[in-house]
């Protein structure tokens, strides 16, 4: 782990600028686009088990809808920060933008660690921040949806509170919900199988087979497990996982020279992604420190777990052997450690694209339970193949026509959308 101090907020304003140099966007445009257009911090009560009273810190913050709805997930985290909420409703913005769906970019979180929450708890949580929102959120407002530590369950609970304080039913209000109950075929895959798509272009463009790719992988939680379901049965290799240890207090990695087997490593794996270390050794894993994700010879590197995990120190540690980086997880890299994969010649392909995947298919829910019809797995699944290739497509042109990283390709193509919807609109 890094002792870089980060401001994730300050890393994603000095994106922006950065872009919005080079797009030379003036200057109401960039006082609009810089910051959040609005944020709710708020307060919500809870009736403990033991009949105590705990009160958990919640956020909403809405970064733009020039294009359409908000559109961001809810994250339960106990070290969760407003900045990281602030820039995480940003890249929002930039991430329905770059893959062309007609939504705009907010973020929610509470500060709390659902492992020391019950499930009545974690419901009354999830009833009091929808309480708090009703007036700022909603299916033609803002549209909440799972992230860290949020799951099927607690976006049901928001919607059945939603639909009892506006009385009417509203499926379109939250995505994420369990199949059956207006939620997606394929949502659960979606943002894990969106990596791959981009993996897959990404290892063609550089004349590489996938049958012969390795990779490592930093997480094993929803985005990281998908990811390698798919990279497996395009016939490429996952050589290391890694994943958080709750009792230790720290990340492990866990490597296998023939592959990773995922169907026995998630039976060993707690519903919050932590791969238990003892079942893992005595399957034949060589458990290793967490950072060792990063140090593996392969092809591919997916961080696919946490903010700020590619950075000063641990850049140092990636082999000359890795073409790619896929950005499962958001903001993982950090400018230094961005600086340093430019300069090695890596194609990075960035957070807002390689995982917008789960937004695009979340688009997909919400458009099937407006329409209260429902595609089959098949029809979900080839949509978001179709529309992640056309994304990674558009972004890779420009980076090549260009001559620039895919990052900054990214950036220019999703900012020119929106700075164009806010001028359209009148806005500036
Ligand atoms: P998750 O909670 O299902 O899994 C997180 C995984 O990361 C777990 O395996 C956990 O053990 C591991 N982890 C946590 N800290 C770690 C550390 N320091 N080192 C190694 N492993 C660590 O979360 P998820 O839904 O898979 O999301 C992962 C990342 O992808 C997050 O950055 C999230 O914002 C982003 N993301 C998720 C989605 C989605 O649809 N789930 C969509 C877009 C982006």
């Amino acid at each position: 782990m890094s002792t870089e101090s980060f401001n994730p907020y300050r890393m994603a304003q000095e994106q922006f600028d950065a872009v919005a140099n080079q797009l030379g966007l003036d200057e109401a445009t960039r006082d609009l686009l810089r910051v959040p257009d609005r944020e709710m911090h708020f307060n919500i009560p809870i009736r403990m088990d033991d009949g105590s009273y705990k009160v958990f810190r919640g956020f909403r913050i809405q970064h733009n809808t020039a294009r359409g709805p908000g559109k961001g997930g809810v994250r339960f985290h106990p070290q969760e920060t407003v900045d990281t909420v602030r820039a995480l409703s940003m890249w929002m913005t930039w991430k329905t933008a770059v893959v062309d769906i007609p939504l705009g970019g907010a973020k929610g979180g509470v500060i709390c660690d659902p492992h020391n929450l019950s499930p009545r708890e974690q419901e009354a949580l999830c009833r009091g921040w929808v309480r708090q929102l009703i007036d700022a959120i909603g299916p033609d407002r803002d549209v909440p949806a799972p992230d860290v530590m949020t799951s099927s369950q607690h976006m049901l609970w928001m919607l059945d509170e939603y639909e009892h304080l506006t009385g009417r039913k509203a499926p379109g209000f939250i995505t994420g919900k369990p199949v059956g109950m207006g939620g997606s075929l394929g949502r659960t895959e979606a943002t894990g199988y969106g990596v791959i798509y981009t993996v897959r272009e990404a290892l063609s463009e550089l004349g590489l087979r996938m049958e012969e790719a390795t990779a490592s992988v930093q997480g094993f939680g929803n985005v990281a497990q998908y990811a390698i379901d798919l990279f497996h049965s395009y016939g490429g290799k996952v050589l290391c996982v890694s994943s958080w240890d709750q009792t230790a207090q720290e990340a492990f990695a866990f490597f296998r020279k023939d592959g990773v087997d995922l169907k026995q490593l998630r039976s060993m794996t707690n519903s919050y992604g932590e791969i238990n270390r003892d079942k893992a050794a005595e399957a034949g894993y060589t458990v290793l420190p967490g950072d060792a994700w990063i140090e593996q010879e392969v092809d591919v590197l997916i961080p696919a777990a946490m903010e700020n995990q590619i950075n000063r120190d641990t850049v140092k540690g990636i082999k000359g052997s890795v073409k790619i980086i896929a950005e499962g997880a958001n903001g993982p890299t950090t400018p230094p450690a961005d600086a340093v994969i430019r300069e090695k010649k890596i194609w990075l392909v960035p957070d807002f694209l390689a995982n917008a995947g789960g937004v695009t298919c979340s688009y997909f829910e919400q458009v099937q339970s407006n329409m209260n019809y429902f595609w089959t797995r098949d029809e979900v699944i080839s949509k978001l193949d179709t529309q992640m290739t056309d994304a990674y497509f558009s972004v890779s042109q420009m980076a090549h026509r260009r001559n620039i990283p895919m990052r900054d390709a990214a950036y220019m193509i999703a900012i020119a959308r929106v700075a164009e919807a806010c001028k359209m609109r009148g806005w500036v």
